[in-house]
């Protein structure tokens, strides 16, 4: 236990001077849609470029910045970041795809948040609805004046908001409808074994069925082979974002691929 909080004591030092230092930075993953193959927008990933270790992973330090309140700062930073890259895409002349980010409950109730969000869309002349927020079943289990007063701002200020590993939480119908929730994103471990184990194909057909028939975007996260896309697609899913159609990528990389 002396050791294991020991360890931890070291990685919050380290992320704390990780930020002084400015050693984040953004990778970024592609959706496609799964009828037409077009690319429709990218995830924007955080990473860690720590000296001495390559590029650590969010799984390694996300839970770390959340528990001190760091995920406040870095969590503005991504948003900026992110909003920056694809205000430099739009001048490149790409297409105008869709940017995704990932949001802490922490960063969701924080006041300053929507501001911060309206401003920098504002900045990077990007239209609200191609930004679109990616929440936990969790965070929006809980229905309080805080989540409903943050899902009017979304609603006001026009970005689209996302349920994320949709299914590992406590999925509840009435809060999709409550908030009026824009996507839904079927988590890899229901995907992972398709299309030969019964039950998950049963669990992604229900989940699809319902997202469809409230209008929502259904998004396949984490397929990776051909025959999973192919029976997603039969079942009626919208879009897959997957190593199949590309890892997450530097910024610089994207333009290229
Ligand atoms: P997530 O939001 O569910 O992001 C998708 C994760 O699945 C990414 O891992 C991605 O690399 C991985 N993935 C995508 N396609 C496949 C696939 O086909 N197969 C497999 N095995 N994996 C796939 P990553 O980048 O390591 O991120 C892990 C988690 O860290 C994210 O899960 C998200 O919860 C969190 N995270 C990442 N960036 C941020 C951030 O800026 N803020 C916050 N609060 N959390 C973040
Ligand atoms: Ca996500
Ligand atoms: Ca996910």
């Amino acid at each position: 236990m002396t050791a294991a909080v020991a360890a931890r004591m070291s990685l919050e030092g380290h992320l704390r001077r990780a930020i002084e230092r400015q050693e984040f930075v953004l990778h970024f993953q592609p959706k496609s849609d799964l009828r037409s193959g077009q690319v429709t927008g990218v995830e924007a990933l955080l990473r860690w470029q720590r000296p001495g270790h390559g590029l650590v992973a969010p799984d390694r330090f996300v839970s770390v910045l959340e528990d001190t309140g760091m995920i406040l700062p870095v969590g503005a930073w991504v948003i900026r970041a992110a909003c920056q890259q694809l205000s430099a895409w739009d001048r490149l002349g790409l297409p105008p795809i869709r940017l995704a980010v990932n949001l802490s409950a922490r960063q969701f109730r924080h006041q300053f948040l929507a501001s911060l969000i309206e401003d920098t869309l504002l900045e990077n002349a990007i239209e609200p609805d191609r930004l679109e927020i990616e929440l936990t079943e969790s965070l929006l289990m809980e229905d309080n004046e805080t989540t409903r007063a943050m899902f009017e701002h979304f609603r006001r200020i026009g970005v689209r908001v996302a349920i994320d590993d949709f299914g590992t939480g406590h999925s509840s119908l009435s809060y999709i409808k409550r908030f009026n929730v824009d996507s839904l994103k079927i988590d890899r471990s229901f995907v992972q074994s398709l299309p030969d184990n019964d039950e998950d194909v049963a669990i992604a057909a229900a989940v699809i069925a319902l997202g469809r028939s409230m209008r929502m975007c259904v998004v396949a996260e984490g397929v990776e082979t051909v025959a999973q896309a192919e029976l997603l697609l039969e079942l009626g899913c919208d879009e897959m974002q997957c190593y199949l159609l590309s890892r997450p990528m530097a910024g610089t990389e994207f333009v290229a691929w």
